[in-house]
């Protein structure tokens, strides 16, 4: 699903956010990318996502070659395979839930009713058909990110890629998003989870430990039992 070799990425002014990294995940893994704060967690993300290309090395993404791909093949590309989730929901505010999912079928060329269709049993998939017209402010942070899971999921992306998602959440409220996201992996989904917490971490079947740029831990043999 996804094959990182020796990549490296270095940014304007000389800094190293990852020096050769290597990195096979299997269709359906669910791998946790632990490290400490600077160690290249949300750059080797970032480039998974292909939101980023590499300064050098290969990037594999569903079988494509990143690198091959021009800007708006790789767009489309984005767009079916890869869903994404951030540390702070980005929602559009003042967006009912229901319209905040069904946004994430824009690029997919999907006739609006469609795509509230969708999105509602999206929201109902992650525990939410109750808060359909709920705008943002008024859901709770982990109601949040779960309508952020919920517009992610919403176009069956095979790959999941999420970046301290209970990070702003309190322990309650983290413990719900992880459980979602086992669900996921458990459906067939590919899942990439960056977390800071090694309770959280230690529960999943693969870690990957990452320090000043490298791998360090779990570079191989993640095999999900
Ligand atoms: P982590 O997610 O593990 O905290 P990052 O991937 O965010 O690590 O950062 C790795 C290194 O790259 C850090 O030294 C960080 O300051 C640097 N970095 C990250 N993004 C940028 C950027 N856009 N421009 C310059 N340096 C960056």
């Amino acid at each position: 699903m996804l094959s990182l070799v020796d990549v490296r990425k270095e940014y304007p002014g000389g800094v190293v956010a990852l020096d050769g990294v290597s990195l096979d995940v299997s269709p359906g893994e669910l791998v946790a990318i632990v490290g400490p704060s600077g160690s290249g967690k949300s750059t080797m993300l970032h480039l998974a996502g292909t939101l980023d290309r590499p300064t050098s090395g290969r990037v594999r993404v569903a079988g494509h070659d990143v690198a091959g791909l021009p800007d708006r093949r790789l767009a489309g590309l984005r767009a079916r395979t890869i869903g994404f989730v951030f540390q702070q929901f980005h929602l559009a505010t003042g967006v009912a839930a229901l319209d905040n999912v069904a946004d994430g079928l824009l690029y997919l060329g999907i006739p609006l009713r469609q795509r509230r269709e969708r999105a509602q049993a999206a929201l109902e998939r992650v525990g939410l058909g109750h808060r359909l017209t709920h705008r943002p402010h008024e859901l709770s942070g982990g109601e949040r990110q779960r309508v952020a899971i919920a517009r992610a999921v919403v176009g069956a992306p095979p790959l999941l890629l999420a970046d301290e998602p209970t990070g702003n959440l309190d322990t309650a409220a983290g413990a719900g998003v992880l459980l979602l996201l086992r669900d996921l992996h458990l459906a067939g989904t590919t899942v990439l989870v960056i977390t800071h917490d090694r309770d959280l971490a230690a529960g999943l079947p693969r870690q990957v430990v990452m320090r000043d740029g490298r791998i360090v831990e779990g570079q191989t043999g993640g095999h999900d039992a």
